[in-house]
């Protein structure tokens, strides 16, 4: 069995942004030479995401409406992990959204359903932060 391990390091202007990184994975996948077996990638840090869906920027605006209803970054004394730090609504939004997805790899291929595509979610930004991509199988 073969095995590959890479970090992508990603540092966002603003707070809050929603990256599509399929095809920095499929150049992980290209690199590791494996053409059949299972791709993880997860977000290395508790305020960020890696999640699949549609690359529509209606529905990215959406997901940022949705989020802040459900965890609004402000104000920020609403939240008891605030304080010292002001990220609680990002640890909130990182949770919905989802540390890492698993894809399974076919003949070279990211083996995807239609319109599949992979993004890195950030809501705390503007520093440097990584995506862990780990890939094994023949
Ligand atoms: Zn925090």
């Amino acid at each position: 069995m073969k095995s590959f391990r890479k970090e992508l390091w990603f540092e966002t202007r603003t707070r809050r942004a929603l990256i599509n990184i399929t095809s920095k994975i499929e150049e992980c996948l290209r690199e590791s030479g494996i053409k059949e077996g299972l791709l993880l990638c997860n977000a290395m840090h508790i305020t960020a995401s890696v999640f699949i869906n549609d690359d529509e920027s209606g529905l990215h605006g959406d997901f940022e409406a949705w989020l802040e209803k459900l965890a609004p970054e402000k104000p920020y004394s609403q939240y008891r992990h605030n304080g010292a730090e002001d990220n609680a609504d990002a640890h909130l939004k990182r949770t919905i959204m989802g540390r890492e997805v698993v894809v399974a790899i076919t003949s070279g291929k990211l083996d995807f359903g239609p319109w599949e595509q992979i993004f890195y979610g950030e809501f705390d930004g503007k520093r440097r932060k990584r995506v862990l991509v780990k890939i094994i199988g023949e």
